[in-house]
């Protein structure tokens, strides 16, 4: 099946951009995934093409109209999951990656500008996703993450099946780290127990280096993981938060 990703931007040139190249580049010629992309500007209805309008309340920017918008996200086939590029939206995660992909495929709105009419969202039941606690000037890029995240997941597209299984997110921790050749270099040596050959301790260390740097790099996934692995006993619904109310 198709993986079938659609992204409805003002810069149509941007695509398949990198996703022209490497693992998803091949996995596009190999029709596994398939692009098709959409420039909002042929939705305008005006002479000059307009698609923004000033901010009503005043203030600087400019904000895409929710006409233009629906009109665009209207011409593109449902039964696929509307989703707009939004740094008001819920961070994307690997697990939402991971429902996508398995999905029949995704349309992506790229913003510019201030962003959208926020009318947009419900009227068309488009999902808000974030790609970080930054501002990008547009959409557009978040696109190419969010298709280069669920693009690897597709089947056949990763060379061996179980390559995607240790990396960091999918077990809720950051990935131990790696090592290669030469075993020594600038005076660095690998760890020890990856030259042992002995695989029990090669995992239980790769299991402890996982969890330490988590706890470390990462305190929100550290605390989720902890969390997650502590149940409360069953009955005992009683939380200290509960107790201050
Ligand atoms: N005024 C908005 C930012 C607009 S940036 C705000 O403060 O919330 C212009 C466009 O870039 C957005 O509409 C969105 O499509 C995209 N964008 C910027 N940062 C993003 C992020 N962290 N994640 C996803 N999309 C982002």
């Amino acid at each position: 099946m198709t993986f079938a990703a659609t992204v409805l931007t003002l810069y149509p040139e941007m695509f398949p951009g990198p996703l022209g190249v490497s693992l998803a580049g091949r996995a596009l010629t190999e029709g596994r995934w398939s692009l098709s992309v959409t420039q909002i500007r042929d939705f305008a209805i005006d002479r000059h093409r307009t698609v923004d309008g000033t901010p009503a309340g005043g203030g600087a920017g400019m904000v895409l109209r929710p006409d233009i918008l629906a009109a665009a996200i209207d011409s593109v086939g449902g039964g696929v999951p509307v989703l707009a590029m939004s740094p008001r939206g819920r961070p994307l995660t690997q697990a939402r990656v991971r429902e996508i992909a398995a999905g029949p495929g995704v349309a992506i709105l790229c913003g510019r500008f201030e962003g959208f009419d926020e009318r947009i969202f419900d009227a068309r039941a488009v999902e808000p996703v974030s790609i970080g606690d930054y501002i990008l000037s547009g959409g557009e890029m978040g696109a190419l993450v969010l298709l280069d995240a669920c693009i690897r997941l597709l089947p056949g597209v990763m060379g061996a099946p179980s390559s995607g299984d240790d990396e960091s997110f999918e077990s809720g921790l950051l990935e131990y780290p790696h090592y290669t050749r030469p075993v020594e270099w600038e005076g660095r040596t690998i760890p020890q127990v990856l030259r042992s050959g002995d695989h029990a301790k090669v995992a239980a260390w790769r299991k402890s280096q996982a969890e330490t740097d988590t706890r470390l790099r990462r305190p929100d996934l550290w605390e989720r993981h902890a969390g997650a692995r502590v149940k409360p006993p069953s009955g005992a619904r009683h939380t200290s938060e509960d107790e201050t109310k």
